[in-house]
């Protein structure tokens, strides 16, 4: 494979930078958390999840996240799951494209100024 220089080089990696950008502009909602599958015991009296042996209560979805420096946790139907599924995924997706974005924004950076210098011998 014959070596680029650096102008087809920088040419390259601005156009992932803009393909990385219209990425970004359709990503989907976007959530924080995680889901996890909790069964509970009430501690009411006499309940079935007190009993011996214990048959605990659920298990249920539940969503919990940083929010403002405060956890909260919320219990979620099957189908709330789903879309919470969905949604930490986007979240997942936006972070490793913003990621890849930083990393192809230092290259291009840096092969800016390779042929910046080149071209007027700093
Ligand atoms: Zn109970």
């Amino acid at each position: 494979m014959p070596e680029r220089n650096d102008t087809e080089r920088l040419a390259a990696c601005e156009a992932r930078y803009q393909q990385l950008a219209r990425d970004l502009s359709s990503i989907g909602v976007v959530a924080s958390g995680s889901l996890a599958l909790r069964s509970h015991r009430c501690g009411k009296p006499h309940c079935a999840c007190g009993a011996d042996p214990p048959r605990p209560h659920g298990p249920y979805w539940h969503w919990t996240a940083k929010v403002q420096g405060k956890t909260v946790n919320r219990r979620l139907s099957a189908d709330e799951a789903d879309l919470y599924q969905q949604w930490i995924a986007n979240d997942r997706q936006l972070r490793h494209l913003v990621d890849e974005l930083h990393r192809v924004a230092q290259q291009i950076i840096e092969l800016t100024l390779a042929t910046t210098r080149a071209t007027t011998k700093v």
